[in-house]
């Protein structure tokens, strides 16, 4: 092949590729541009003279730019830089890697740079987002309210932030040593439910937020609120976000504290009227007979109003006593069905405009305690009953297995919006839109009591409801064998 025709052939290939190729002389001139050049820069061959051609470089770039270009041409170095150029035709600057080889003879002289330019523009701002990106979660985990952490499934702690370490007690050396672990840190009692939330994080990718609490590095305890979750592409990696709630469970302490005291002081004086009314009434009988009719009738109601009001403190102290732990039980073998009946005749005669109906028995015998189950069932048929204000009656549907029974309550009543259909069983919980209408009330502690005693004897209230279509509460207890 002809000398010509090679170049030629050069010259087809160099027009066909996206790069800007030049070809300069070892004494700097240049000798070859590329159509793209010429397009892309606007500069010609004459304008390139005498660094002509870093007219098209940007400003900020251009000093360096010429500095490594002549660098390489006194040294025969291989050429390599980036640098923002300037689009003749849209006045806009792109980056480039420009790079550039010298060919040489066979004593080592170069005869000729061959160079391109590369358009790395997208490369450099996808480079420019990370790095903003980085600094920003840099910023991030500096927070001084959030503590946060960077740990492993299996407890070793990789990276702390400031608000965390003083959270814990622990120093920034620690975390360097390895030595850190979540584990470590997380008193026995709760490993189980760390075990679920490690599942969870498995399973979904991350945790519903959770309350633990860790032990300080002096030994002390600080309880906190947790949200995890894994991070992408780290092999069982996660970061979490620790806020210190020790104010909170303080207020909480108080709060109960403040509940149980006063619960106290409202049973005494209480107790003290009740029996004064029976003195009273006593006397009553007794100097006027059975003839004050009248008399008679207001104090049987006040008697009723003592009873309510004495039921809603004994709930009060209930609710105190679980948060304690020490909810009492008197257990002794019952009858379950006696116990329903009992308490749903108590029901119906405090209730006349509803009518309760019972289907099914369940002849089971449980060891109890009387009066907390009377207390479930009573919770739960007098629910029924006050959410269903316009209807006339109450299901109670009986059914059992050899090892358990299950009692069903359903109304025709205002219903529970799904959303809240789990909170429900939180103490001092109610679900809120269609009880401001209706202005049901209650102080949201009956479901709390009833789902504690329920689950003390290892059995589940579940609810099935909808909005405005009424709701069915079942209870499952387990029972003795028949
Ligand atoms: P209270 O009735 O005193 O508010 P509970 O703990 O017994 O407290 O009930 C908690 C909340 O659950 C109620 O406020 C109510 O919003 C909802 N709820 C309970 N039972 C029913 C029911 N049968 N129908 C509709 N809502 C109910």
């Amino acid at each position: 092949m002809m000398l010509q025709d090679k170049e030629r052939e050069f010259h087809l290939l160099v027009e066909t590729i996206s790069e800007l190729v030049w070809i300069i002389r070892p004494d700097g001139r240049s000798e070859y541009y590329n159509q793209r050049w010429y397009e892309y820069t606007g500069v010609t061959i004459d304008q390139t003279r005498n660094d002509g051609w870093s007219q098209c470089v940007h400003p900020d770039d251009r000093e360096r730019t010429i500095a490594a270009w002549h660098d390489s041409l006194q040294t025969g170095q291989p050429y390599e830089n980036e640098y923002r150029l300037k689009n003749a035709r849209t006045g806009e600057y792109r980056w480039f890697i420009g790079r550039a080889l010298p060919l040489k003879d066979e004593h080592g002289v170069v005869l000729r740079w061959f160079g391109t330019c590369t358009d790395i523009h997208n490369n450099k701002q996808v480079e420019e987002a990370l790095r903003i990106s980085e600094a920003r979660f840099k910023r991030l985990f500096e927070s001084t309210i959030i503590g946060m952490m960077i740990a492993s499934f299996d407890g070793r702690i990789f990276e702390a932030n400031e608000a965390f370490l003083n959270m814990v007690g622990y120093t920034r050396a620690d975390v360097l040593s390895g030595a850190m672990s979540w584990r470590k840190m997380t008193p026995p009692e709760f490993r189980d439910r760390d075990a679920q939330v490690l599942d969870e994080l498995y399973t979904t990718g991350k945790a519903t937020p959770w309350e633990k609490e860790y032990i300080r590095k002096d030994g002390s305890r600080v309880p906190v609120l947790l949200g995890t979750v894994v991070l992408e592409g780290a092999n069982r990696q996660a970061i979490s976000f620790v806020l210190n709630i020790t104010e909170r469970k303080e207020f909480e302490k108080r709060k109960d504290e403040f509940i149980s005291m006063a619960g106290h002081e409202l049973r005494t004086p209480l107790t003290t009227l009740r029996l004064l009314m029976q003195m009273f009434a006593k006397k009553l009988t007794k100097s006027t007979g059975d003839e004050n009719k009248e008399l008679h009738g207001y104090l049987s109601r006040m008697d009723a109003q003592i009873t309510t009001l004495s039921r809603l403190i004994n709930s009060l102290l209930d609710v105190s006593k679980i948060q304690a732990g020490r909810l009492d039980y008197n257990d002794e073998v019952l009858d379950l069905d006696k116990i329903l009946y009992d308490t749903i005749e108590t029901v119906q005669q405090a209730n006349p405009l509803h009518i309760l109906i019972i289907q099914g028995t369940l002849h089971k015998r449980i060891i109890a305690d009387r009066h907390r189950l009377g207390q479930v069932f009573s919770n739960l048929i007098g629910n029924a009953i006050k959410y269903s204000p316009q209807a006339d009656k109450v299901q109670i549907f009986l059914s059992a297995t050899d090892d358990v029974a299950m009692i069903s309550i359903q109304d025709e009543g205002v219903g529970i919006p799904e959303e809240q259909q789990k909170r429900i069983f939180e103490r001092f919980y109610r679900a809120d839109a269609l009880l401001k209408i209706k202005a049901i009330s209650g102080l949201g502690m009956g479901l709390y009591i009833s789902n504690e005693i329920v689950k003390h004897y290892k059995g589940e209230i579940t609810v099935k409801s909808e909005e405005g279509q009424g709701s069915t509460f079942s209870v499952s207890l387990p029972v003795l064998h028949s």
